[in-house]
């Protein structure tokens, strides 16, 4: 990582041989000031996406009416943004128009919040005119100018601010805080994809119970998908250490939130997840087998489950122990899925000397049932015994 800025140098010392500017800026200075580990870093310039693109030999355009292209350098890639400040917004989401700037502190100023308007030369040396540097140190979300405005222009600024938040361990400034109480109601403007991506990112990170708070503090509960229905203090008091675990809860709570689920428009991985976490407190709760529930039910299902069952509670001690001990059944069960089965359909009408039909499937689901739970070994010899001591009539019915 140390490494990523080094090899950003290179395209800020190239830019700056050819007699323009360019800077280190946004969440990669924030992050490194604050020590936090950094993925991605972005550079901020005065030069035009098409001096960018005659600089450097291997470069993408990913959206240069807006000012930004990819440079790659030593194989990675970086985003090479031309300083730009921003028209009136009419929309509250995105500007009217933008129009490209030579200075970096009106560059500075279109950005959201003080830790996020910081740049730093390639020497790591912050040109802070905004004193981020400051509120980064006294752990604050503060908006680069009057909040009111900031959040009157652009609404999902007032998610990103307890995105951050929860992933930084911040509070907002109490200009910033009054700000979100008073916009709450303009996240309508926002499209619901880009709310669920910070809210994904919210619960991914390390005080979600603060941002929790604000967002039912602020009211800003009564605008999002989904969570708009939830009781406030049921909002404040569950835990969950995902956006789709805080769903199980609250829909185990109250089954109706259900057809709510659909608002979110979450990946289908996201709602498969949802809904298996659901399906497996019932099995839970339903007493079955440690074995089967660990056959039934993904690793990651049940680990999930696991977590918010103890954290809010859900079920009585017995059936935490319950489900623990299916998580340790796991790596050692007879079967991992049904191809791993020794008899299929055709071994099982050849053995019988029956046609298909409905049975056999139960057939199937009953061995498969014996083998987990270890009273039928998985082979076929033994699974050809086992259904001819089983089936019971002539329609091969067990
Ligand atoms: P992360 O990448 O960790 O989510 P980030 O701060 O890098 O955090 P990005 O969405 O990548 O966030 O945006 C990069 C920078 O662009 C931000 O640091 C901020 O300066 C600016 N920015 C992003 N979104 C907005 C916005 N809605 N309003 C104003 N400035 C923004
Ligand atoms: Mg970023």
């Amino acid at each position: 990582e140390q490494n990523l800025f080094k090899i950003g140098a290179k395209i800020i010392e190239r830019l700056e041989e050819n007699n323009y500017e360019g800077y280190f800026v946004g969440g990669a200075v924030r992050d490194y000031t604050l020590g936090r580990a950094v993925s991605d870093v972005d550079i901020t310039t005065n030069a035009l996406p098409d001096e960018i693109e005659a600089l450097f030999d291997k470069t993408i355009d990913v959206g240069k009416e807006h000012g930004t292209i990819i440079v790659l350098m030593d194989g990675l890639p970086f985003e090479v943004t031309t300083y730009r400040v921003e028209g009136t917004y009419t929309d509250h989401r995105r500007p009217d128009n933008v129009f490209f700037t030579q200075h970096l502190k009106e560059d500075l100023s279109r950005r959201d919040f003080t830790i996020n308007a910081m740049a730093m030369t390639a020497d790591m040396d912050l040109y802070d005119p905004y004193n981020g540097l400051k509120d980064l140190k006294s752990r604050l979300i503060n908006t680069v100018g009057t909040a009111s405005e900031r959040f009157d222009e652009d609404a999902l600024r007032m998610l990103r601010a307890v995105r951050f938040m929860s992933q930084l361990n911040f509070k907002l400034t109490s200009e910033t805080e009054k700000a979100v109480a008073e916009h709450a109601g303009m996240l309508r403007y926002i499209a619901v994809e880009r709310i669920t991506a910070e809210l994904r990112k919210l619960y991914r990170g390390i005080n979600v119970q603060s941002a929790k708070d604000v967002i039912a503090k602020t009211d800003m509960l009564s605008y999002l998908p989904f969570f708009q229905s939830i009781d406030k203090e049921q909002y404040i008091q569950s835990r969950a250490l995902s956006l789709e675990q805080e769903a199980v809860v609250h829909i185990y709570r109250d089954s109706a939130l259900q057809k709510h689920l659909g608002t979110l428009k979450l990946a289908n991985r996201q709602k498969t997840v949802i809904k298996e976490s659901l399906k497996a407190i019932e099995a839970l709760e339903n007493g079955m087998n440690t074995k089967l529930l660990a056959y039934r039910y993904e690793e990651d299902i049940l680990i999930g489950v696991n977590d918010i069952i103890k954290l809010n509670a859900l079920v009585s001690a017995d059936l935490e122990v319950h489900l623990e001990a299916a998580i340790d059944a796991r790596p050692q069960l007879a079967l991992k899925n049904r191809s791993e089965l020794a008899a299929d359909g055709n071994t099982l009408m050849t053995a019988l000397n029956a046609k298909g039909g409905p049975w056999l499937r139960e057939c199937l689901n009953a061995i498969e049932e014996e083998v987990l739970l270890g009273n039928l070994i998985n082979n076929e010899k033994e699974i050809v015994n086992w259904v001819n001591l089983h089936v019971k009539n002539e329609d091969g019915n067990i």
